[in-house]
Parts: structure tokens; C-alpha cells; sequence
């Protein structure tokens, strides 16, 4: 057995493990990282990259079927999959390959092969041990699927339904969270019959339900099927499809079924438990230092218990290795992360719901939506939708929600009014750019500063 050490030994190249080993490398550390795929992990090969690729396309097969609402004339003959996908797989490799070149060039050590947390700070790789002053765990998640229903043929999950050669002609999607409406809003842009159960009572039901009520109106217009608060009881298939019964007794026939109820923690067998690490139903808990319960192990990423998105798991990894290098980086505020979904429209949000704000802070809690009608960029897209904000009483703003198509651009602004703690006076005084979308952020807060522009009262 030959043993090789690091300063940092990192156990997946996911974004939080990738992250964390360039930032180490910047801060002169020696670095291990172990993948046993492809460096970039769930979000570039199977989650965030191919599913926006998805989603830009269905944004061209929607412009190219509306053209003559803009005085354009246009056709849409339908969607050539092979092309979407050649597109598609073309943006995630040359990203791959500068991702390769990121590692080169930071001198990151990176180790191919599945390996095994042995204890201490060693992990174990096909009979090699690498042991670092530090290490940490990124094994990331899997997709989740329910108690009795296998996935396989007509069911699939998110990685099979990225690697689809054939557009479906009805499909349903199990789960209304971000995964299961961006695929449904792809679909539907792509001709599918779509229709989407989710057992709680609104579609983003994490999101204030204000952007539910948004979402869901906009999905009526879109001719998406939804139905919340109803539960899933079983799924049977055959050559010709898939039948999908509910507890309402009633039963849904389509091509396919995507099971999107979340994403598990893929910390089994990887000798986590046997080596002592305290989990809860599978996740690793960590402090807000990403610490866990053993010394120099650390955790970031989707096996961390809360948001699981690739820039929390980037920004996870660049603080522990700031942390490990002694810099003592400022603790994460997990309500700061931007959240957003691509659908047609967006869902964006930073902060509190007003939900959770009064919780916080009682009833006095101020909230004041802005409608995307009084936004001349939003008319000239053609895009309805509205943005809310909360604010504490006699505070700040603790939280922004913005729904429409774009919107998701707009959440960088948003994030900095949360984080940066501002007041709608603030804000107030800066001035966006006309005609933007960031006005309609700028005329809310203007509105809640009490000078109201276009905004008919
Ligand atoms: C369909 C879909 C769409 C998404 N869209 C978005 C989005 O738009 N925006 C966003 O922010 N997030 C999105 N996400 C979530 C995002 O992909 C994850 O939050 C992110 O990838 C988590 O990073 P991670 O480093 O924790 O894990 P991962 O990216 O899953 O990486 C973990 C890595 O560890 C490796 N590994 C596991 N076990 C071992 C082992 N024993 N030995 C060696 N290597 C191992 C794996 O091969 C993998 O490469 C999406 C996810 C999905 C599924």
C-alpha cells in the first residue's frame, strides 16, 4: 500500500471539491482531488449546464411559434432532438476541457478512481492512500425516487431525461420543485403534454407563494397541467407507455414519467458512517464553519443538509479553503444564496419569505409587489409577471421575489440589497438604466421609500 500526502485531500470534483481545490492551490496549498467521473460533477454533466441548454432551446421553439406577435414572420417546424443535443453535449465538453485545464494549470493533483473516507484524514483509492492535513468530503446527490416506484424504461430521472433522443408527446412530471418545472417548461416548449403532480399545495412550494400563484397563472397560460396537493400512489408501464395513478382515485396516461422528488446525499459506502462521521437520514451535519464532528474533516456541498445548488456548494468550497489556510473567512448566510428557477417565466429569490420573515420579526413585517406591467422592458418581451419584497419593520429588506421571463439576471442586484442589508431609501437613489428590468426593482423599492413613480396607486 503506498501512502501520498497533500496539505488537502478533497473526495469529489463536483462544484463544491473543484472549488475548494483552486482556491487551496491559489492559497499555495498542495492538493489531492479525487473524481471518480468527470471533474464538474452533477451541475456541468447532468444538472444545471445541460438543463439551461434545454431551456435556451425551448426559448428559440417559443420565439420561433411567436414571431408574429412581434410583426415577424416565423415558422416553428418543431424540434430536431439531435441537434438540441449536439448543441447541448457541445457547451458542456469545451467547458469540461477548460475545467481540465483549471486543474492543470492550478498544479491540482487529480486522482481518477472511486475512493473510500478510511478515517483520520486518509481516503483510499484502489489501494492507495492519500492523507492530508485536511480533507473533505463532496460526494454530492442523487436523484431520489419514491417508496415502490423503480426507476427504469418509460420512468426516468433528470440524467435520462437529459439524454433523451425523442421528444415525448405527453409525459408527467412527479414533483412541482425547480427539476420537475424546468423540464416541464422545456417539454411544453417543445410540444409535449405536460402535466405535473405535486403532493403539497403549490407548484416551487420552497418559494413565497406569491411567486407559486405567479408561476402557476403563467403555467395556465401555457397550457401545463398541474395538480398540487395530491399524492402519487403508483406507476405500471408497458411497450406502448406509462400509467400513473393518483390518490384522487384518478389515473394519468403518458410516454414517459419523470420522477423529480428531490436529490438524496450520496454518502453511502464511502466508508463515511464506519469512519464515525455523524450524518442525519444520510446527509453529513456539519457547524457554519463546515466543520464536522471529526478534526480537519469538512464537508461542502449537496451532502451538507439545505439548498443544494452549485454556487452554495462553489462558494462552501472556496471558504473551507480559505478557512484551512487560515484566513478566517466570514460564515455563509444560507438565506443569502440566490435561488433561481429557469422555467418560462423565472423564478428568482433571495432573503425571507414573508412567511418566514414574520416569523422572525411578527406581523409588522412590510411586503410591496411591483407588477411587471409597468415595466417597459418587460411589455416590449411580452413577459407578465411581478417582483415582491419584503421588508422587516423598521429594517431593512430581508427578502426579494421576482417572477418572469429573466428575471433570474435581475437576482445578482437583488442579492446584494439582502446582503448588503439595505433600506428602500438605499436603494431608492440609484438609478437603472430605462428601459431595463432592473427598473421594475428600482421602482419597487422607490415605491417602498415612499416616492412611487409608475405605479398606479
Ligand atoms: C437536473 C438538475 C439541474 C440543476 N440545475 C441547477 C442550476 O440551474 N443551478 C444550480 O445552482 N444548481 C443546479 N443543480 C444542482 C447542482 O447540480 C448541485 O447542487 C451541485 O452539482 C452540487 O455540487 P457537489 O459538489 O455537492 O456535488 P456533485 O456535483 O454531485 O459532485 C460530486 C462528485 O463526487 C464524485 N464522487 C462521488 N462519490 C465519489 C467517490 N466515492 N469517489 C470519487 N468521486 C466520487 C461524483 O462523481 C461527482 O462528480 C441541478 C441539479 C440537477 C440534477
Amino acid at each position: 500500500m503506498t501512502d501520498t500526502s497533500a496539505d488537502l485531500v478533497i473526495l469529489g470534483g463536483g462544484s463544491g471539491g473543484y472549488a475548494a481545490a483552486f482556491r487551496a492551490a491559489e492559497l499555495g496549498l498542495s492538493v489531492t482531488l479525487i473524481e471518480k467521473d468527470k471533474l464538474g460533477g452533477t451541475c456541468l454533466h447532468r444538472g444545471c449546464i445541460p438543463t439551461k441548454a434545454l431551456l435556451h432551446a425551448a426559448e428559440v421553439a417559443d420565439t420561433a411559434r411567436d414571431g408574429e406577435q412581434f410583426g415577424v414572420k416565423t415558422t416553428f417546424d418543431g424540434v430536431d432532438i439531435a441537434g438540441v443535443n449536439k448543441y447541448k453535449d457541445a457547451i458542456i465538453s469545451r467547458l469540461y476541457k477548460g475545467l481540465q485545464g483549471l486543474a492543470k494549470s492550478h498544479k491540482v493533483n487529480l486522482v481518477e478512481g472511486s475512493g473510500t473516507f478510511v478515517g483520520g484524514t486518509t481516503v483510499e483509492v484502489e489501494g492507495t492512500r492519500y492523507t492530508g492535513k485536511n480533507v473533505i468530503l463532496a460526494t454530492g446527490s442523487y436523484s431520489r425516487t419514491l417508496p415502490g416506484l423503480e426507476l427504469g424504461g418509460r420512468i426516468i430521472a433528470s440524467e435520462q431525461a437529459l439524454a433523451l433522443d425523442y421528444v415525448p408527446k405527453k409525459a408527467v412530471v412527479l414533483g412541482g420543485g425547480v427539476i420537475g418545472v424546468e423540464f416541464a417548461s422545456v417539454w411544453a416548449s417543445f410540444g409535449t403534454e405536460v402535466t405535473i403532480v405535486e403532493a403539497l399545495p403549490r407548484l416551487v412550494p420552497a418559494e413565497d407563494e406569491f411567486a407559486s400563484k405567479q408561476l402557476e397563472r403563467a403555467f395556465r397560460r401555457r397550457k401545463i397541467a398541474f395538480k398540487t396537493g395530491v399524492k402519487f400512489t403508483g406507476a405500471k408501464q408497458d411497450d406502448n407507455g406509462v400509467s400513473v395513478s393518483l390518490e384522487s382515485g384518478e389515473t394519468l396516461e403518458a410516454d414517459l414519467l419523470l420522477v423529480a422528488v428531490g436529490r438524496g446525499p450520496n454518502t453511502a459506502g464511502h466508508g463515511y458512517e464506519e469512519a464515525g462521521v455523524t450524518m442525519d437520514r444520510g446527509f453529513v451535519l456539519t457547524d457554519d464553519r463546515l466543520r464536522t464532528n471529526l478534526p480537519n474533516v469538512y464537508a461542502v456541498g449537496d451532502i451538507v443538509p439545505g439548498l443544494q445548488l452549485a454556487h452554495r456548494g462553489f462558494a462552501q468550497g472556496i471558504f473551507v479553503a480559505e478557512e484551512i489556510a487560515g484566513l478566517a473567512p466570514r460564515a455563509i448566510d444560507e438565506a443569502g444564496i440566490p435561488r433561481v428557477t429557469y422555467s418560462h417565466p423565472e423564478v428568482a429569490s433571495v432573503g425571507l419569505t414573508e412567511a418566514q420573515a414574520k416569523d422572525k420579526y411578527g406581523s409588522d413585517v412590510v411586503t410591496f409587489t411591483y407588477d411587471l406591467g409597468g415595466n417597459g422592458k418587460s411589455q416590449i418581451l411580452k413577459t407578465s409577471g411581478a417582483i415582491k419584497l419584503v421588508k422587516a419593520p423598521d429594517g431593512p429588506v430581508v427578502g426579494l421575489h421576482l417572477v418572469g421571463d429573466r428575471v433570474g439576471e435581475l437576482i445578482g442586484e437583488a442579492q446584494l440589497i439582502y446582503n448588503w442589508e439595505a433600506f428602500p431609501e438605499d436603494v431608492a437613489p440609484l438609478i437603472h438604466a430605462h428601459p431595463t428590468q432592473t427598473e421594475a426593482l428600482g421602482e419597487a423599492h422607490l415605491a417602498l421609500a415612499g416616492k412611487p413613480l409608475h405605479v398606479h396607486s
